[in-house]
C-alpha cells in the first residue's frame, strides 16, 4: 500500500472546495482551514481534520495547498502571525494555486525558501466542475524536485500538469490566459449589445457567433449561460477584474501596454461598481447589454 503524505488545504471556496474533496476521496490525510469555519464542516464529516488557523493546519503537513481569492488573501494566510509558513516544517512544500500577481508569487517563494520550505506557484485553468471532477490544468512555476514531491496530489485534481519554469512562471501564464479570457468576455458583451441595438433577434444571432469562427470555448460557455439565464456562480466577476488588474500591472512592469485588457478592465470595474462583483463573470455580458 502506498504511503500518502499528510496535506493541509487552505481555502474551501468554489475551487478549493472541489479540490480538497478530491484529495480526501483519494485517501490523503487532510487537514482543512477556511476563513469562514462553517465551510469546513462537510470535510470534517467526511474524515478531514479542521484546524483553527492556517498555522495549526500546516503543523505536521508534508504538503500545503492554498486556493484563495487574491494577493491579500494569500499574504494573510501564508505570512501572518498565525500564517501557514510559521507552522510548516522544513522540507515541506507549499503550493499556491490561487491566481496571484507574479511579484507576490516570487516574494512568497523567497519567504518559504528562507524557512527551508519548498514552493510552487500552481494556478489552474478550468472552473467549478473541473475542480470537482479532477479535470484542472496546473500551470506550475518552481523547482522540479518540489513538483515531484507534490505531483501525486496534483494528479488527483487535474488532467494536466504543465511545468513552465522557475517561480512566477505559472502565475505569469495564468494572467496572460485570463487577460485573453477577460477581453473575450467583454467583447461578447459588446456584441450582445450591438445585436440588440441593431434590432437583430438574439436567439438567432448569438448562436451564429457562438458556433462560428469567433466561438471559443469561453464565448460558447458564456453565451450559453446568458441565453439560458444560468443562475450558477462559477467564477466571480470581481476575480476577473482582479486578474486583469494584475495582468495590466505586469505588462507595465515590462514597459508595455495591453490596451484591449485595459478596456476590458474598465468594463469589469464598472460592473463591480454596479454591484455585480459576486455574480458570475458571464454577467458582464448582460451588464454591457444594459448600457446599450
Ligand atoms: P471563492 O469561491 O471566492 O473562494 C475564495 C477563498 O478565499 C475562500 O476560501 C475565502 O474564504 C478565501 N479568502 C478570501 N479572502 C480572504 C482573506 N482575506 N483571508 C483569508 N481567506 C480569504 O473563489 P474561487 O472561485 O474558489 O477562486 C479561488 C482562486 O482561484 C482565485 O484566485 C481565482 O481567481 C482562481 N480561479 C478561479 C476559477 C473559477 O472558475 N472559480 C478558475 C481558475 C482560477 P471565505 O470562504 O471565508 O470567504
Amino acid at each position: 500500500m502506498s504511503h500518502k503524505p499528510p496535506i493541509a488545504f487552505l481555502g474551501l471556496g468554489t475551487m478549493g472546495g472541489g479540490m480538497a474533496r478530491r484529495l480526501l476521496d483519494a485517501g490523503f490525510p487532510l487537514t482543512v482551514w477556511n476563513r469562514d469555519p462553517h465551510k469546513t464542516e462537510p470535510y470534517r464529516a467526511a474524515g478531514a481534520r479542521a484546524a483553527a488557523s492556517p498555522r495549526a493546519a500546516a503543523e505536521g503537513a508534508a504538503i500545503l495547498i492554498a486556493m484563495l481569492a487574491d494577493d491579500d488573501a494569500s499574504r494573510t494566510v501564508w505570512t501572518n502571525a498565525d500564517g501557514a509558513l510559521l507552522g510548516a516544517g522544513r522540507g515541506s512544500v507549499a503550493v499556491d494555486c490561487s491566481t496571484i500577481s507574479i511579484g507576490w508569487a516570487r516574494t512568497l517563494a523567497a519567504e518559504a525558501g528562507k524557512r527551508g520550505i519548498g514552493f510552487l506557484d500552481a494556478p489552474v485553468t478550468g472552473t467549478k466542475p473541473h475542480a470537482a471532477n479532477g479535470e484542472l490544468t496546473f500551470l506550475v512555476g518552481g523547482d522540479e524536485a518540489a513538483l515531484e514531491t507534490v505531483r501525486p496530489a496534483l494528479e488527483v485534481m487535474s488532467k494536466q500538469i504543465l511545468h513552465l519554469g522557475p517561480h512566477g512562471a505559472g502565475a505569469t501564464l495564468k494572467l496572460i490566459n485570463n487577460f485573453v479570457c477577460g477581453v473575450q468576455a467583454a467583447t461578447l458583451g459588446e456584441a450582445f449589445a450591438l445585436v440588440r441595438r441593431t434590432g437583430l433577434d438574439p436567439a438567432k444571432a448569438l448562436p451564429l457567433v457562438m458556433n462560428g469562427n469567433a466561438g471559443s470555448p469561453l464565448v460558447k460557455a458564456f453565451g450559453e449561460r446568458v441565453l439560458t439565464h444560468d443562475p450558477g456562480v462559477y467564477f466571480q466577476l470581481e476575480l476577473m477584474a482582479k486578474d486583469l488588474r494584475y495582468a495590466i500591472a505586469e505588462a507595465e512592469a515590462h514597459g508595455m501596454r495591453i490596451p484591449t485588457g485595459e478596456a476590458a478592465r474598465g468594463e469589469f470595474g464598472e460592473a463591480v461598481a454596479a454591484g455585480l462583483g459576486k455574480h458570475d463573470v458571464s454577467s458582464i455580458v448582460d451588464f454591457l447589454q444594459r448600457g446599450s
